[in-house]
């Protein structure tokens, strides 16, 4: 880690304006104040956002704080066992939420120097070109984005480059249009999923190789060489990676930034609020509790808010101050509002075939991403999953199975899994100003939802049923209940998006079009927080891509 930046006496720092050393009182006991240090960019959260836009600014020059409230995340076996990570939740905050009833529930959220990167599938799609306009779904509009795909466009090639994304251009009929082709090869099929791909083609479709974010190279089979970080193993999807060989923001972005002598990473630091100047229109101080519970004030030119989509809008909530009554930036009331998450189901379904399959995460179907089949609106899309194991199988066999099980020697359940192949089947969901997360008079958080626009998920799980006996799989599909909470539960947060929406209007963004806040001069969001609309793809490149286009307006703003 980088010792720059400690001298907070530098005199060669301009504009902000210094916190001073002072005592706070909370909770009537009087905290230590242990840091009183002023950057030129301060960032709060390592994650695809926070952690990315470290990376990109950190050649600049600038001083940058990297504020997270996790730690690094353990390196050990436990990363790799169903037991701890899948089972007993081992990674996971315990912290408690409730929803609109006041039933408690615990978010999926991993609080770690490189967010929930560090157990996404990386599967890494960018938005189609439609998403970035109104569409009309059986549920409603998604609502136009105020830039559209050729905004994003340079960035998100840059984003494959810098996550090494896998794929293979022209193969996906949504795809939009491309300045350069991927920066890696796509992964090569095992065979069960190239029978499934050849399978998929015989029918008429169009199946594609899933643009996927793992440091492998590979033989002609796929198979990793010698000098490969990733080994492809079973373990992609939910998994920490052992051996590092998975592109999360960690790996690819935070490590390289902190070689930077001008990048400083503090751990165990969580931001409770953002203090401003009597305006109103400059974020002041950013008051922090450490690991031993004392009290840090930081501040920055530039304050970068990048905790995901619900932790951000939370903490411009309990920001609220004489200028901000109703929580920092939130003149239009939109911040917390609008949450989304996908309409999406994890399924299994058992081929009639063997599948030894390790790294199941080579294939996508988004054969009715824009249009359902003799239906007027989307229905998303399908791509693989990584692959299930017995003790998966077991943990949430569905009632036959075990039922099965109790016949049929204990092994039956690994039989199951090791023919159970794995889909992802995700639709859209839509902003809904009362789809929210809000925070109750005695601090507790309240996120509030109704599912929206579902239609087109059920019609695309029963077009996949139908196909099953015509790509070599039994009859029925079963849902993987534990991959990402249960489906549709309130506790699935993994693709939270949507609570800081950037716009051109103040009065119904919280955003302007460089994710800075309209209402205040020096404070941006850049997670998945800004995001007007979800589509129907994996969140994480857009997010990525947005998080170096920030970057290049921040870093110009305050270098010029
Ligand atoms: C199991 C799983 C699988 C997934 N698979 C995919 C996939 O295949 N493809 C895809 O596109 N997406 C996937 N995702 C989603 C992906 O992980 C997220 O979209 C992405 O990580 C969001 O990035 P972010 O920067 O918005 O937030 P995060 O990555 O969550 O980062 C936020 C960071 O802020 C920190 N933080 C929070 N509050 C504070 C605070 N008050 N003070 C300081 N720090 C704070 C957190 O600890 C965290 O490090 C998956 C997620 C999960 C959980
Ligand atoms: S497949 Fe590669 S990136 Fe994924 S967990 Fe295994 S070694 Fe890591």
């Amino acid at each position: 880690m980088s010792a720059a930046g400690r001298d907070h006496e530098d005199a060669s720092l301009s504009g902000g304006v210094r916190a001073s050393v002072d005592r706070v009182r909370l909770d009537e006991r009087e905290e230590r104040v242990v840091a009183d240090e002023h950057y030129d960019v301060a960032i709060i959260g390592s994650g695809a956002g926070g952690g990315t836009l470290a990376w990109k600014l950190a050649p600049s020059g600038l001083r940058i704080l990297l504020l997270e409230r996790g730690d690094y995340l353990p390196r050990e076996r436990d990363n790799w066992d169903t037991e701890a990570v899948f089972l007993r939740g081992k990674y996971t905050t315990t912290e408690k939420w409730v929803d609109a009833r006041g039933d408690e529930f615990t978010p999926e959220q991993n609080y770690y120097v490189g967010g929930n990167t560090k157990f996404y599938g990386a599967a890494l799609f960018r938005l189609r070109p439609q998403d970035f306009g109104e569409i009309t779904h059986h549920g409603g509009i998604s609502p136009a984005w105020p830039l559209g795909y050729a905004d994003f466009e340079p960035w998100y090639a840059e984003a494959e480059r810098v996550y090494c994304v896998h794929g293979a251009a022209g193969e996906d009929p949504t795809d939009g249009p491309r300045s350069s082709g991927y920066p890696y090869p796509p992964l090569v099929h095992e065979p069960r999923i190239q029978r499934l791909s050849d399978d998929l083609t015989k029918l008429g479709f169009n199946p594609s190789h899933l643009p996927i974010g793992v440091m492998l190279d590979q033989d002609d089979e796929g198979n990793p060489v010698h000098t490969s970080r990733c080994v492809r193993c079973d373990r992609v999807d939910g998994f920490p990676c052992l051996v590092d060989g998975k592109a999360d923001a960690q790996t690819v972005c935070v490590d390289p930034a902190l070689e930077q002598p001008n990048v400083e990473l503090k751990t165990n630091v969580r931001v409770d609020r953002l203090e401003t100047d009597p305006s109103g229109r400059q974020v002041t101080a950013i008051v922090a509790t450490l690991g031993d519970g004392s009290t840090a004030r930081f501040s920055a030119d530039a304050v970068v808010v990048s905790c995901g989509a619900l932790n951000s809008a939370l903490l411009l909530l309990r920001s609220a101050n004489d200028a901000h009554p109703n929580g920092l930036a939130n003149r239009s009331d939109q911040v917390g509002r609008n949450y989304m998450r996908h309409n999406n189901v994890a399924l299994m379904a058992l081929s009639r075939e063997p599948n030894p399959t390790r790294f199941q995460k080579t294939l996508a179907l988004n054969e009715w991403y824009l249009k359902g089949e003799d239906w007027d609106y989307p229905w998303g899309g399908i791509q693989m999953l990584g692959k299930s194991d017995g003790e998966m199988v077991r943990s949430k066999a569905p009632h036959w199975l075990t039922w099965g099980a109790k016949l049929a020697p204990a092994s039956s359940l690994d039989l199951v899994a090791h023919h159970g192949v794995d889909f992802w089947l995700s639709s859209e969901d839509l902003p809904r100003p009362e789809n929210r997360v809000t925070i109750e008079k005695d601090q507790t958080v309240r996120l509030s939802l109704e599912p929206t626009n579902t239609e087109g998920l059920k019609r695309l799980r029963h077009k996949f049923d139908s196909m099953l006996s015509d790509i070599g799989m039994h009859e029925g599909s079963h849902e993987r209940k534990l991959y990402l909470h249960e489906a549709m539960d309130i506790s699935a947060t993994a693709h939270q998006a949507g609570t800081v929406r950037f716009g051109r209007d103040p009065a119904t963004s919280v955003l302007d079009t460089d994710c800075k806040a309209h209402d205040v001069d020096n404070l941006y969001v850049v997670d998945s927080a800004f995001f007007p609309s979800i589509g129907a793809v994996n969140p994480t490149l857009t997010i990525i891509a947005n998080a170096l286009r920030v970057g290049s307006t921040i870093a110009e703003r305050l270098t010029a």
